[in-house]
């Protein structure tokens, strides 16, 4: 099977809730308008804006827009005040959940067994996870990088069962090129894409060919075409360009022409 083309759009805590629903009707409605359907598109919003998001989704039907949380708890329930757990979100209708992102590593101090149990819990409510890796700049300049990546994708993605594995979706994010306007370039991608395209397959044999591997780092509407013309980019991680909707329908129409 061949992986899937996703683009998901990562709003980190931007918006409030006037703008996130102006943004989601946006972007749904141009998706819709356009024919945009052969990419999935994923909103990955701040927990208060996935409810009236997911309303937004519910008077549509089958569409393939679909939700993300950022983040979610590694436990089921109980005496965690402030957290939200998977079983919270799977019942507003939550399909994708963001884990280990770069700035949930260095903020929240999350680490690789806390990121392989909120893997298996988002799993276990059927949500399914956008498992994020990449390596800081020093790494980069040290050329470390696959030393690194390698590191962070098999302490955690080891732990999954095969059916659970079948179930992720990977995003390479070099830290140095998220929110900086700098993109890795097409060499970076390509090497650093077949690579964990490799580490996937010595994992698990049998799905490792049909993970996408999502790219993330000031991708934006005029570079977007480019990075998913390259092998093992199965589309795209978003942040500050996802926050236009017409900036980011480009991006998965580029996602499109390419499927
Ligand atoms: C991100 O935070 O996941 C990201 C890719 O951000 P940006 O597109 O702004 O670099």
């Amino acid at each position: 099977m061949t992986p899937a083309k996703i683009v998901a759009a990562n709003w980190k805590m931007n918006l409030n809730k006037v703008e996130a629903l102006s943004l989601a009707s946006e972007v749904l409605e141009t998706v819709r308008r356009e024919n945009l359907y052969n990419v999935i598109t994923i909103l990955a919003a701040p927990y208060v804006h996935l409810y009236p998001c997911a309303r937004l989704l519910e008077g549509i039907g089958n569409f393939p827009v679909s939700l993300a949380a950022q983040n979610c708890h590694h436990e089921a329930q109980g005496a965690y005040t402030g957290e939200v757990s998977a079983s919270m979100l799977r019942s507003y209708g939550v399909e994708y959940v963001i884990i280990g992102h770069s700035e949930r590593r260095e903020y929240a101090r999350e680490t690789s067994p806390m990121l392989l149990a909120k893997l298996k819990m988002a799993l276990k409510n059927g949500i399914k996870p956008i498992f994020c890796c990449g390596e800081p700049l020093a790494v980069r300049e040290a050329e470390q990088q696959n030393v690194f990546v390698e590191q962070q994708v098999r302490e955690v993605l080891t732990g999954l069962t095969p059916e659970e594995f079948a179930q992720i979706v990977l995003a390479y994010e070099p830290v140095w090129a998220i929110g900086t306007g700098k993109t890795a370039n097409a060499t970076q991608i390509a090497q650093m894409h077949q690579f964990l395209r490799s580490i996937l397959l010595s994992i698990q044999p049998q799905h490792g060919l049909s993970t996408s591997i999502l790219y993330g780092g000031s991708c934006k509407a005029s570079n977007a075409a480019e990075i998913f013309s390259i092998a093992n980019v199965d589309g795209g991680l978003v942040g500050g360009a996802a926050l236009d909707a017409r900036e980011f329908v480009n991006i998965i129409a580029a996602a499109q022409s390419l499927a």
